[in-house]
């Protein structure tokens, strides 16, 4: 049996276009870019390999947290948080053996421990980070400071340095810039190769280049390096040109696409 990819969306998470999705450099070129918060999905990906099931992250919290501690206005729905997906879905949680985390921002990773027997996979360069983030990512990493506590407190981690085979059809490459220690996924489908990016980019236009000032890509304005993030969404392109094998967490035009393709690579 080859692999097939469930997408499920953890809520609706508010960010504001020009804070957040595109460059203040690019801004003029993109006539939709407005300075009102938008709602965004937060997907994560459900992998049936035949032989065992694998989340790509874990989503976003319920909405009281989300609103508390992060972005007001965003909402998720009983039936969104990450195990009742996984059970609407028709899986039980407890058959996911592993858990990839594209990164460990407050938004993809919660609900993680009520996946009692995964295995937990990240970069050692992005837990190390999360363990020790500076002030202006206290609240993306839910620090101990800010008085809460991280889903990922308490939890052994796989870590893993640069590429990485997780099972035959199942890779992981470095993907930094968004966050320090940032990761793609590469599935292999029947549809061929998808690539569950996370947040290397929020949207696809962050792929699309800028003619008039000489850029290959549209760079979004919040990152934690931004040499890094141009290098890795030009690897991302490199390794996957077709923009439909590629798969953010944040891209509203996927909610849409997923009602009519529920399930990837069947
Ligand atoms: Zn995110």
């Amino acid at each position: 049996m080859s692999i097939t990819i469930t997408p499920l969306n953890s809520g609706m998470c508010t960010s504001n276009p020009k804070t957040y999705h595109y460059h203040p450099s690019t801004h003029k070129y993109y006539a939709n870019v407005s300075n009102e918060d938008k709602a965004l999905p937060v997907f994560c990906y459900l992998l049936n390999t035949g032989d065992e099931l694998i989340l790509i992250d874990t989503g976003m919290s319920d909405t009281d947290r989300a609103n508390t501690y992060h972005h007001p206005g965003s909402v998720q729905l009983p039936d969104e948080a990450m195990p009742r997906a996984v059970m609407k879905a028709g899986y039980n949680p407890d058959d996911v053996t592993k858990i990839i985390f594209t990164h460990l921002h407050w938004d993809h990773t919660f609900y993680m421990k009520d996946f009692k027997n995964a295995k937990y996979y990240a970069q050692r360069k992005e837990y190390e980070f999360a363990m020790n983030p500076i002030p202006l990512y206290y609240k993306s990493y839910e620090y101990k400071d800010l008085g809460i506590e991280a889903p990922f407190i308490g939890v052994k981690f796989e870590l893993i340095d640069g590429e990485a085979e997780i099972v035959p059809g199942v890779r992981v490459y470095p993907t930094p810039g968004h966050s320090p220690g940032h990761q793609a996924v590469e599935v292999d489908t029947k549809d061929g190769t998808y690539h569950c990016v996370g947040d290397a980019i929020f949207l696809l236009d962050n792929l699309k280049p800028v003619p008039q000032i000489h850029y290959d890509l549209t760079p979004t304005a919040r990152f934690a390096n931004i040499v890094e993030w141009w290098e890795s969404v030009r690897e991302i392109k490199r390794r996957c040109p077709d923009i439909k094998m590629v798969l953010p967490a944040h891209e509203p035009t996927l909610i849409e696409r997923f009602k009519e393709t529920p399930v990837l690579g069947l």
